[in-house]
């Protein structure tokens, strides 16, 4: 690109941001990428897990070599059953992708300490005032809320621990909702990364985003203690908040491709709807931006605009499920949609993950008697039960 600093800047060393930057550098090593982070490393301090069918088979070596533990199967676990599927997991740590990213890129296409104040198709502007120019731009910068969106959200504590002996757990916990569950829908999920070493993180599906760390900690060390385990050190803790969207709407929320630069990631809405969890279509996306025959900062953000709105409209079927799970009666009634979709085949289980749910599967999950009461899923579907919370920010 004639007298740009760069061919494509991205905004938000993130996992969006990140995985573009690395997919980039392996499949169009011809273009200049600049990757631009407010913090002095990229990824922040994350955990972030995924089931290996998230991710097509021929997608899988873009985040290989980010994966810190993988098991073969993984547990769930419900008042009224327990199973154990076998369908494989995998963890990646922010760390690994911070690693790969010096590892894979030029030092001078790594902008890290650097806030991002303003940008556009082909120009960002730097808060220390400076604008790059770009033949063009991703913005990856992440989203504390969603305007237009309603539904609900996921509040997470979660701290890696190291233990005193070893825990005995050989597989994750990706659900306990055995623990006392209180007004949100809440289940702990449990990581083995050694014998001694154990992510733990408290999770609650809730209509207000506000995070009680002081509570949630509380919990969080009640499990901890009822599982006889004893902590011999806090090597790392994460905690966040998350949109579970209900309903929405995408033109209001973006207007076009012609609004701004390209998006990605969180500020795309590029999730599932209502598990929040972004990694599949992080790779997804990266892998489609290469796929480009025109990188301008128009065609990238036409691009992503269309990814991004044949993803909303996919995300209709899980939508309708968050509205039933936050619409429908008793926030106390949550649990029981989880333990019913967890007696369904595991291809089913692993399709819905993967945010590629079929119509039988839409057909099957909503088969038999309903797991909340029948008036309030009715209502929530017509838009008449619970209000759902707006997402237009976390506060
Ligand atoms: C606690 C927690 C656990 C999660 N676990 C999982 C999981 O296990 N699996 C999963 O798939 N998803 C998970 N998610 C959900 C989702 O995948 C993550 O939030 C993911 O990090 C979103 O990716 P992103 O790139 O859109 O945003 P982020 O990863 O948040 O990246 C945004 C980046 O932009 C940077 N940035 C922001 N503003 C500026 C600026 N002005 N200038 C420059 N840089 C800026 C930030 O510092 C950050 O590095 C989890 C989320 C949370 C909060």
């Amino acid at each position: 690109m004639n007298g740009a600093d760069c061919d494509i800047a991205i905004l938000g060393g993130g996992l969006a941001g990140g995985l573009i930057a690395l997919a980039l550098a392996r499949l169009r090593p011809d273009v200049r990428v600049l990757l631009i982070e407010q913090d002095h490393r990229c990824g922040g301090e994350h955990v972030w897990s995924f089931f290996a069918s998230d991710i097509a088979a021929e997608d899988t070596w873009l985040v290989e070599p980010l994966i810190a533990a993988r098991w073969p199967g993984y547990d769930v676990r419900f008042p009224g059953h327990s199973r154990s599927l076998a369908t494989p997991y995998r963890s990646i740590l922010s760390e690994n992708l911070n690693a790969e990213l010096r590892r894979a890129l030029p030092a001078e296409a790594l902008l890290t300490g650097t806030r991002v104040a303003d940008a556009g198709q082909a120009h960002v502007t730097l808060a220390e005032g400076r604008t790059l120019r770009a033949g063009g731009v991703i913005d990856a910068r992440g989203a504390a809320g969603l305007p237009h969106m309603a539904g609900g959200w996921q509040r997470f504590l979660g701290r890696m621990l190291r233990l005193d002996r070893p825990h005995g757990l050989t597989r994750p916990i990706v659900m306990d909702a055995l623990p006392p569950q209180g007004d949100d829908y809440r289940f702990v999920y449990c990581l083995p990364f050694s014998d001694t070493e154990l992510f733990v993180e408290d999770t609650y599906y809730t209509d207000a985003p506000k995070i009680d760390v002081g509570a949630l900690s509380v919990a969080l060390d009640g499990y901890v203690a009822a599982r006889r385990w004893t902590v011999a050190e806090v090597l790392r803790s994460d905690r966040g908040v998350l949109p579970v969207i209900g309903s929405g709407d995408f033109r209001a929320f973006w207007p076009g491709p012609d609004s701004g630069p390209a998006r990605a990631g969180v500020r795309a809405a590029l999730f599932h709807p209502l598990t929040s969890y972004s990694l599949p279509d992080a790779v997804r996306f990266a892998l489609a931006i290469c796929r480009l025959p025109n990188l301008s900062g128009a065609a990238l953000a036409a691009a992503s605009y269309d990814h991004a709105r044949a993803h909303w409209r996919r995300g209709s079927f899980y939508r309708m499920l968050t509205r039933m799970l936050f619409g429908a009666g008793e926030p106390r009634y949550r649990f029981r949609m989880l333990e019913r979709f967890y007696r369904l085949p595991e291809p089913l289980i692993e399709r819905f993950y993967a945010g590629r749910s079929t119509r039988a599967d839409a057909l099957r999950l909503l088969a038999g008697r309903p797991p909340v009461p029948v008036a309030g899923a009715l209502a929530a579907l017509v838009g008449g039960g619970r209000p759902l919370a707006s997402l237009e920010s976390a506060g």
